[in-house]
């Protein structure tokens, strides 16, 4: 049997829900190679804190069915600094850590790969983010329960939409990307859904609201990208209002989003994501990330994972807009 070693795994930036379950499939499949498993409180805050945890079989066990992370995660400004990071990796080595697995956005994952050029320690990423907004993967732990919530959301908003001839502007997380924002609306038959870089069409909501009374249809539902600031719906709000004597309702989900259970597809991505990663991490050979590419769970050099990606998406708009007629 090969020398048992101590591998590494910590949480950054935004939680999403299936972190549980990476890091649980982390520490099981690292423990049955034979090797420990040592968890990083609060991200590269807690790393540069000596913040360290024992992931057992146990500590790991009744945790794949909640959201958030038992590891807990933070921002860490100190760590975008050369300094910090080769505090880190002196500390690293103070505790005899052959490796580390980061789980978290595309600047977790900068931070990561930073430290990988400058130290050369073996470091594998795992992306975990509701907004699916990496370079490099088809999707990212947390964004399937997101897009559930924001449906079952938009469901309820509808029931009083529809009993009360409303218009509703609903807003959606996902900072810069439409990905969320795009899903939802396609899976809530939305009029319309306004992506975070457009100037707010305000013709194209007009025209919307004015069609569906045409047709005998007095509520309907739009979806707003948050965009760089959460709560940019107000003034929408606002400006329908002075501009077209339009009154419309909003509803900010806001974090909402950010919690609950993780659905099948999150809990069996992350679950495959972090089995791979903790296979990888004893093989090392390049920094690498758990990706999914083509619909497969697999690996690609973690510099192809360092953007941000836009989620836009013109067809689904299309399809969006051409259905609600
Ligand atoms: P996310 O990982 O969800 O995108 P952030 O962008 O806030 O979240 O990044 C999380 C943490 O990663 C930051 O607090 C910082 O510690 C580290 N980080 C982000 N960008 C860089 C960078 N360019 N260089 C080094 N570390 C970074």
């Amino acid at each position: 049997m090969a020398e048992a070693k101590t591998y590494a795994v910590l949480t950054s930036g935004g939680d999403s829900p299936g972190m549980n379950c990476a890091i649980r499939a982390i520490a099981r499949t690292l423990i049955s190679m034979g090797h420990q498993c040592v968890g990083i409180r609060r991200g590269y805050s807690g790393l540069l804190e000596e913040d360290f945890m024992p992931l057992t079989i146990s500590a790991v066990g009744n945790i794949i069915q909640h959201g958030g992370t038992i590891l807990r995660t933070s921002r860490c400004p100190e760590f975008t600094k050369a300094i910090y990071r080769k505090k880190a990796h002196e500390i690293l080595k103070k505790f005899h850590i052959d490796g580390l697995i980061v789980i978290g956005g595309d600047g977790s994952f900068k931070g990561a790969f930073e430290f990988f050029q400058e130290h050369q320690f073996p470091i594998i990423g795992i992306p975990g983010t509701i907004d699916n907004d990496i370079s490099g993967t088809e999707y990212t732990i947390g964004y399937d329960t997101a897009v559930q919530t924001g449906i079952e959301a938009v469901d309820r908003i509808r029931d009083t939409a529809l009993s009360h001839d409303r218009v509703f502007m609903i807003e959606v997380m996902g900072r810069n990307s439409s990905a969320l924002a795009l899903k939802v609306g396609l899976c809530t038959g939305a009029e319309y859904v306004i992506s975070p870089s457009e100037e707010v069409p305000y013709d194209i909501i007009k025209e919307r609201i004015e069609r569906g009374i045409r047709r005998g249809k007095n509520s309907s539902i739009f979806i707003v990208a948050e965009g760089k600031t959460a709560g940019r719906t107000y003034s929408i709000q606002d400006n329908l209002h002075k501009n077209f004597n339009i009154d419309a309702h909003v509803c900010i989900l806001g974090h909402i989003q950010r919690g609950g259970s993780p659905t099948s597809n999150d809990r069996s991505i992350a679950t495959l994501m972090g089995h791979l990663a903790a296979q990888e991490i004893c093989h090392f050979t390049e920094p690498k990330a758990a990706v999914v590419i083509n619909g497969k769970t697999t690996l690609t050099h973690l510099s192809n994972c360092l953007q941000k990606t836009s989620g836009k998406d013109h067809d689904l708009l299309n399809i969006i807009s051409q259905l609600s007629i």
